[in-house]
């Protein structure tokens, strides 16, 4: 089982560096060699965006299928539902009765939590 706190760390940490990839990026000379490195960025993009789907999963997340990677539906408070991010879709879905039930911790306890309870 994986530590959603640190994973959800590190998927930020390869957010960065792919944005500071994208920045030199512009650096390189237009040619083929910047397509080449267009292209694989690319790849990066799509790789961390299907890491990204499964930590959401994991997470209790629902997920939009309207695209792949799949979309992760967030939470709008003033709705009371999930809904895909995606503007071509905006799916929405309502809290499911069972699963894991996410609660949202008191601004001043937002702290790390050290041991993790097994299911
Ligand atoms: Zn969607």
């Amino acid at each position: 089982m994986i530590d959603p706190v640190e994973a959800a760390g590190y998927v930020r940490a390869a957010k960065s560096a792919l944005d500071m990839i994208k920045a030199a990026k512009e650096l390189i000379p237009k040619g083929k060699d910047k397509d080449a490195v267009a292209h694989k960025i690319e790849e990066a993009e799509q790789a961390l965006k299907r890491a990204d789907a499964k930590l959401a999963k994991e997470l209790g997340y629902p997920l939009c299928e309207c695209t792949f990677p799949p979309q992760i539906m967030l939470w709008k408070e003033k709705k009371r539902r999930f809904v895909c991010p995606n503007s071509a879709c905006r799916s929405e879905k309502s809290r499911p009765a069972t699963g894991p039930i996410l609660v949202r911790p008191p601004r001043r306890s937002l702290r790390r939590v050290s041991s993790h309870e097994a299911d």
